[in-house]
């Protein structure tokens, strides 16, 4: 039985006073969840805070979005997986839409990233998804592949014994317009047929969450499909209720 995971991407928004605020919310409506892990993943200048925060708070992790493919040394500007992990972060998401995109990062930077998590004792959230033009020309199954194996090839059969994958179709990012549970079900059922390829035993033991406008809404439904395992929210936490409110509904009831 794999225990559920919701993950809030705070993305680059807030302020010091609002990432407090969203913080204490958060905290106090967890603690009247059970069965269900959580961890947010505030902009890097709030981690201390979102730590200390936390701190008292078993139910609530912190999580980084992104980390260097670098250790630490002169890169200026990044941000080491070593470094979140001495902030408190058990977390960190990797390969993100937004960073393959925005920033070009190829499959060949996210596994590397995805090593230094490893390495740093931080859990990598491996990002996967197709875009909207790979989903028309059927290309989901190829494309999701893709960027499992990418990371197979870097860190080997043990890579996904320590990890999560959120598949987070990139239409689906942002657009209000989550996938039909059965479809997200069937993709996720893929991706673990994937992992089960060449490690049988963390593909049965790997949470594979789902993202892409997941609302209070829709969430329990998508939940409930049997190799979805929880979901990252972008939009949805932002606001304490509404991404309490979809913790709830990955819990067991
Ligand atoms: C995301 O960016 O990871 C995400 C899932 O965003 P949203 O929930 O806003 O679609």
């Amino acid at each position: 039985m794999r225990r559920p995971l919701v993950m809030g991407n705070w993305k680059m928004n807030g302020r010091r006073h609002t990432a407090e605020a969203l913080l204490s919310a958060v905290a106090s409506g967890a603690a009247g969840l059970s069965g269900v892990d959580i961890v947010v993943c505030p902009p890097y200048p709030y981690l201390g805070l979102a730590a200390d925060r936390l701190a008292g708070h078993a139910g609530v992790a912190c999580g980084a979005q992104d980390v260097s493919a670098y250790a630490d040394g002169a890169y200026t500007g990044e941000v080491s997986a070593a470094m979140v992990r001495d902030m408190g972060c058990r977390f960190a998401i990797i390969g993100h839409s937004e960073r393959r995109t925005l920033f070009a990062e190829t499959d060949a930077t996210v596994a590397q990233k995805f090593a230094r998590a490893l390495a740093a004792e931080v859990t990598p959230v491996l990002c996967v998804g197709e875009t909207a033009a790979e989903r028309d020309a059927g290309r989901t199954e190829e494309v999701v592949s893709r960027q499992v194996s990418a990371v197979f090839e870097a860190c080997g059969a043990q890579a996904f014994d320590r990890a999560v994958i959120a598949y987070e179709p990139v239409w689906a990012i942002g657009t209000g317009r989550a996938a039909r549970p059965d479809e997200a079900q069937k993709v996720h059922r893929f991706i673990r047929g994937a992992v089960a390829q060449r490690s049988p035993d963390a593909a049965a033991r790997l949470r594979i969450l789902y993202g892409g406008s997941v609302k209070a809404q829709n969430a329990r439904e998508l939940f409930g499909q049997d190799d979805i395992d929880g979901g990252l929210i972008g939009g949805a936490s932002l606001a304490a209720a509404d991404f309490v409110d979809i913790c709830r509904a990955a819990g067991p009831g």
